[in-house]
């Protein structure tokens, strides 16, 4: 089935263009309403066909910041071939600072391939997958840890059964220079924004910056200057970026390496970002003041592994994840 979402920007025109595209959204106060996707086209003859979004969830702010300053700086001129970037891809989340839509209160990031008519975040995927991401040679999704999770710099990215593929994902892997890149080839669900990427024969990477509800500056000025390293090594960018000094550490995941909370309460952290752990080591307590005088629960690490990811928020309940360890 076609999307019936339109876009205002006609993406096989040269130039650079910026407008939005139309989500029909018929409510009570707007009959024949339509919601407003920013979307820009920055195109220039042949070459390699580059999306890029961010606000997949809507309270991860650093992406959103970076993108629209990409939008800013780039001059169809500078370019050969075609990037389109959505700087807020899920609008109503991103408007609402929430990381899932307050209008059907969907994940995008969990919805793929989506639906031509469906709810509007399962439109915006459809729409994503079948028009934004068509031919598409590289996407970059970029996130953070949003409201509730800090993460370290990292690159994430999963195996592709299209050949040329993983030759072109150690280019953008080693263009962009963040200091951690994890593999996620186990995790096949196919619900997320690169595996819409990977059906469409690109090679797909998701990156993760900061978090906590917060912008920080130093991740905005590192990716910005990585985003231009990739852009310039996939011969989309017309000149050449510096190499960057910073190595990259590959590491895994695993399920025993994601640390639980199997307990209400609240969260005391007592490890840091960047943490070497051992099986067995303290990470954190739980306490539950609503029992009083009662003992904190101990948190300890099920594996060995270097604390890449953290819960920022002190109020917890049984299941929430509260460290992500990589080995
Ligand atoms: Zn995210």
């Amino acid at each position: 089935m076609e999307s019936v979402m339109h876009s205002e920007v006609d993406f096989n025109q040269n130039g650079k263009h910026c407008g939005y595209i139309r989500l029909p959204h018929s409510v009570h106060r707007s009959a024949y309403g339509w919601i407003p996707l920013p979307v820009a086209s920055i195109k220039n003859g042949s070459g390699p066909k580059v999306v890029l979004s961010a606000g997949v969830h809507g309270d991860e702010y650093e992406g959103q910041i970076i993108l629209n300053q990409l939008i800013r700086q780039l001059e169809s001129e500078q370019i050969s071939g075609q990037i389109i970037i959505l700087p807020m891809a899920n609008f109503p989340a991103a408007q609402a600072g929430l990381r899932t839509s307050p209008l059907d209160d969907l994940n995008l990031n969990r919805v793929f391939p989506g639906k031509a008519q469906g709810t509007p975040t399962e439109m915006i995927a459809h729409y994503m997958e079948t028009v934004l991401m068509e031919e598409a040679d590289y996407y970059i999704d970029i996130h953070s840890g949003g409201s509730s999770l800090e993460y370290l710099p990292v690159a994430l990215y999963g195996e592709s059964e299209w050949p040329d593929t993983q030759q072109r994902q150690q280019l953008v892997l080693d263009s962009l220079s963040l200091p951690y890149a994890l593999d996620l080839s186990k995790d096949r669900a196919g619900w997320y924004t690169t595996s819409a990427a990977q059906r469409n024969g690109a090679c797909a990477v998701t990156v993760e910056l900061g978090g906590n509800g917060q912008v920080n500056s130093e991740h905005v000025v590192m990716f910005q200057e990585s985003l231009r390293r990739v852009l310039s090594a996939v011969g989309c960018l017309n000149e050449k970026v510096a190499a960057s000094e910073v190595e990259t550490r590959y590491v895994t995941s695993s399920p025993e390496l994601r640390v639980y909370a199997y307990a209400d309460g609240l969260f005391e952290p007592l490890v840091k970002l960047g943490d070497e752990v051992a099986m067995g080591d303290l990470l954190a307590y739980l306490h539950d003041p609503s029992t009083p005088g009662s003992d904190p629960v101990a948190v300890l690490a099920g594996a060995d592994g270097m604390v890449i990811s953290y819960r920022v928020l002190a109020q917890v309940r049984r299941g929430d994840c509260l460290f992500e360890l990589v080995a």
